[in-house]
């Protein structure tokens, strides 16, 4: 069977896009450079059979609250997610740690005085939750958003997205959670940008959550793949596409692939204005990945962080803002923010019967960084939890630099595809009023490096084929994706 549709790169994107076209009744046939399958999407037994590292994404804010997600029912299909006690926390100087509770009222309750102002910013946002996905998991801008959503979204960007961020509470406990959340951009703070994205994962901790699947990230792309499979798809592991030529005829061509690797395997298919558009498309920083066999549970100086599936490690407000920016310039040095995963506190079973267990964390590093970061990663969750590095069994480092050879989606170790500016966040990959469409017949991005961004969300796959199947097949109504029987 020839195929209606290709899609290159089998990230969440990528999957996410092939289902639908597989939905909508088309052939499919989807090639991926890498053996496995999954993008950033893979997991992995690294030390031993009986315990799984997530090798890039592990928690999923993003998907709990997705539309594609939320309509493919991953729970339906086996993939349960699993949320901790408190979706994450922030251990400080002193035995200190703030504590986002999954229940907002808890959050707000251990914040003191700042505990209502928490409230104030996160309460209204919850009430129209649905509004505030929308928005920032669509094509921007998006005229049939939610006037409501939008309003307490920009207002509270004004506030936190600016040098004003430092005045908004008065003790240190709640600017540090909230430029925790914020420094998921990698890059320069306070920015509108780096506040947009704090205030979605932000609220969402207390509502739709951050979950881990339950058995590792890998577990949704098994469901994606099988779906796809199910409706006639075909996935070829093991073949990087070197050029887009190979696909002349088939009608519809979806790439889950990054703005540079677009340039390279389009050659000169691709014609100057969107060369240069692309061009100008910046890469953000980097970050370094280090992944963990531990004989048990993390000695926090603080008990309660056992009980977050994510820890963020950065100090103090001003202190991340600091260190963000300055590795946002290239800077090198100062201890790094550190994003850690303990997957067990959501999800037992992902400790061995002995107790051996996994433990995640990358810090954020200047793009392009050649340092193996084991060591960093550790002197760092060393000084929240004294003792960890007695409970090391095994560890792997990636430095920034070879992440890229991992996944070249990953330019210099950049995990969001592209740096996340205001200018990137609003027109991503330029401006364009179809960011998945190219000037190329047929051809069409559909990757982090195209709206709504970087997560795993499927969004920006789900959306690329809906613009193909109206653009390509005249198919204008959205496909059922939910499991068939
Ligand atoms: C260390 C790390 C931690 C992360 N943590 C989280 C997290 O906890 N939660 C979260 O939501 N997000 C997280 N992310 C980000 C998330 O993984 C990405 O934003 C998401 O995977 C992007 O999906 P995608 O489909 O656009 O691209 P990818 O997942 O990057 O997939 C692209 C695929 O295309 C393939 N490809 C590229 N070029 C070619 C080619 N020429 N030919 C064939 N195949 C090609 C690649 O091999 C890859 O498999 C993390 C990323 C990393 C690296």
């Amino acid at each position: 069977m020839t195929a209606d549709t290709v899609v290159v790169g089998s990230g969440p994107n990528g999957l996410a896009a092939a289902v639908t076209m597989a939905r909508a009744g088309l052939a499919v046939d989807v090639y991926e450079a890498a053996e496995e399958i999954g993008g950033g999407l893979r997991s992995q037994a690294l030390f031993r059979p009986d315990v799984v590292h997530d090798i890039c994404s592990a928690v999923h804010p993003m998907v709990a609250a997705s539309p594609f997600f939320r309509g493919f029912d991953l729970l339906a299909r086996g993939v349960e997610l699993r949320q901790p006690e408190i979706s994450y926390a922030h251990p400080l100087e002193g035995g200190r740690a703030a504590l986002a509770f999954h229940s907002l009222a808890r959050t707000c309750e251990r914040l003191g005085p700042d505990g209502r102002r928490w409230e104030a910013l996160m309460g209204p946002l919850l009430e129209r939750s649905p509004g505030v996905v929308d928005l920032m998991l669509s094509v921007r801008p998006n005229p049939a958003v939610d006037p409501l959503s939008a309003l307490r979204l920009a207002r509270r960007i004004l506030g936190h997205g600016s040098p004003l961020a430092t005045r908004q509470f008065a003790g240190e406990e709640a600017p540090a959670l909230l430029a925790g959340v914020a420094a998921h951009v990698v890059g320069p703070m306070p920015t509108p940008a780096s506040a947009a994205v704090a205030l979605m994962l932000g609220h969402l901790a207390h509502g739709s959550g951050w979950p881990l699947p339950r058995g590792g990230s890998g577990r949704i792309a098994e469901v994606l793949a099988a779906d796809l499979l199910a409706h006639g798809g075909r996935i070829h592991p093991g073949q990087r596409v070197t050029d887009l030529r190979r696909f002349a005829g088939i009608r519809a061509v979806l790439l889950d692939i990054g703005a540079k690797e677009f340039l390279t395997i389009g050659g000169d298919l691709v014609p100057a204005g969107y060369r240069r558009m692309l061009g100008r498309f910046r890469d953000g920083p980097g970050a370094a990945k280090v992944d963990y066999l531990v004989s048990g549970p993390i000695p926090w100086t603080e008990p309660l962080v056992g009980r977050a599936g994510t820890v963020h490690l950065g100090g103090t407000q001003r202190q991340i803002f600091r260190q963000e920016t300055a590795v946002a310039r290239r800077r090198r040095g100062g201890a790094p923010f550190v994003l850690l995963v303990d997957p067990c506190a959501a999800d037992p079973g992902r400790a061995a019967p002995d107790g051996q267990r996994p433990v995640w964390a990358y810090a954020h590093v200047p793009n392009g960084d050649p340092t193996e970061p084991a060591e960093m990663v550790t002197s760092r969750i060393e000084q929240y939890a004294p003792g960890f590095r007695d409970t090391v069994l095994a560890c792997r480092g990636i430095s920034a630099a070879a992440l890229e050879a991992y996944n070249p989606n990953y330019v210099g170790g950049d995990i969001a595809a592209g740096a996340v500016t205001l200018k990137q966040s609003l027109m991503r990959p330029g401006p364009r009023w179809d960011p998945y469409r190219t000037p190329l017949r047929g051809v069409y991005l559909c990757s982090a490096a195209a709206a709504p961004g970087p997560g795993v969300h499927g969004m920006s796959g789900y959306l690329a084929a809906r613009s193909a199947l109206r653009r390509e097949f005249g198919i204008r109504q959205a496909p059922p994706l939910g499991p068939t029987t």
